[in-house]
């Protein structure tokens, strides 16, 4: 397989750079660093120490008025993995401010024992759940070549993650969808994006597909009927229908840590009984046991992994300190996903030698280097 020039590709800058006030790097796309070398994601965190809550409360209530069903209808969408960020928005809504949310799960690729528990424990605090999950063979053979021409194994369940829940929705004629946080502002990305309550459905392809629309998938071998599940609804039944992607985060204050709280109390959310491999956390993003190489090959091409992502969060959360975070990112971020290594070859259809091929490919070689047999970061955070 060619080198992929990723530095290139993503449009990362040259010097390489970390955050001084958490352990994040420049080489995350689409993050800004201002003149003090603070990440966008720390100042949004700052800003939102700035807004008035109870002022967006009073906003979300006003919209939820708008929207709320008066008889036994369904009145929003919730999607929803059984997670503890869903959970947390959807019993809110439903608990709190008196919606009738239809949850819809997008499945995961292999689940997990505890993701699955989970879900069944979501489903038991009062939730409807709709579940899509598309032909096995195909959503194999997407996350195969996703990997080979994205880098990414994830890319085909994304498509469906995001796209499933609006399909639902105008199949149901409901209106309104609510999302989680504002990834791009909570994350990192332009301050254009801090104040956007929602996400238009043209962004999503930017934002969420990598700029690779499904139409890409056509061209390498896919049929338009294979991908039927994982395809999105036509812009003017969108339009017709008007049905918005709101997100939860920009009228409540969002934190993974308090969602994880909540959602221990009220839906039955469990947290895994060890630690995800490639960091230190036990209750983000635990239900699919493939996730973990989504994330691998994100420190191939970035040069940070899901350790620097978790205690990046939890520097600006105030749950650990800076040298905390460089000591667990130390420890942690770099791990291999062993685990469950084999199920994933098995599940791609992909052999030893064909998956560090591909690995190969995708690492980023200004930001890797090869030390005697081991692949080391030139950069670490300081
Ligand atoms: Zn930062």
């Amino acid at each position: 397989m060619k080198k992929i020039d990723i530095s290139k590709k993503y449009n990362l800058p040259s010097d390489v750079k970390f955050c001084k006030k958490c352990v994040i790097s420049n080489q995350r796309p689409r993050i800004i660093f201002d003149k003090d070398q603070i990440c966008s994601a720390c100042r949004y965190f700052d800003y939102k120490k700035t807004i008035d809550w109870k002022k967006r409360e009073e906003e979300l209530k006003n919209l939820l008025d708008k929207y709320r069903s008066n008889n036994e209808d369904y009145d929003c969408v919730v999607p929803s993995s059984g997670g503890k960020d869903s959970a947390y928005v959807a019993h809110e809504l439903k608990n709190k401010y008196g919606m009738n949310p239809l949850t819809v799960t997008w499945a995961p690729l292999k689940y997990t024992d505890i993701g699955w528990e989970n879900l069944i424990n979501f489903n038991n605090s009062g939730f409807d759940v709709i579940m899509g999950m598309p032909q096995g063979d195909i959503k194999r053979k997407l996350t195969k070549h996703a990997l080979i021409e994205m880098g990414d194994p994830f890319q085909g369940f994304i498509y469906g993650q995001v796209l499933f829940p609006v399909t639902i929705a105008l199949r149901f004629g409901i209106k309104l969808i609510f999302r989680g946080e504002n990834a791009e502002a909570e994350y990192g990305g332009s301050p254009d994006s801090w104040n956007k309550k929602f996400l238009p459905f043209e962004d999503f392809k930017k934002i969420w597909f990598s700029n690779y629309s499904l139409d890409f998938w056509l061209n390498k071998g896919f049929t338009k009927k294979e991908l039927r599940f994982f395809y999105p609804p036509a812009i003017e039944e969108l339009q017709n229908k008007k049905c918005d992607s709101y997100f939860y985060g920009y009228y409540r204050n969002w934190s993974n840590h308090s969602n994880f709280y909540y959602a221990s109390k009220n839906t039955g959310f469990k947290p895994n009984n060890r630690r995800t491999e490639g960091t230190y956390t036990k209750y983000s993003s635990i239900d699919d046991k493939l996730d973990t190489f989504h994330h691998w090959f994100a420190l191939l091409k970035f040069g940070h992994g899901r350790c620097t992502s978790n205690a990046a969060r939890e520097v600006r959360e105030g749950y650990i300190t800076r040298e905390e975070a460089i000591a667990l990112v130390q420890k942690y971020d770099s791990e291999f996903p062993s685990l469950y290594f084999k199920e994933f070859l098995e599940f791609t259809n992909l052999n030893e030698i064909e998956f560090w091929e591909i690995a190969s490919a995708w690492r980023n070689e200004r930001l890797w280097e090869l030390k005697g047999n081991d692949w080391v970061k030139k950069y670490s955070v300081k």
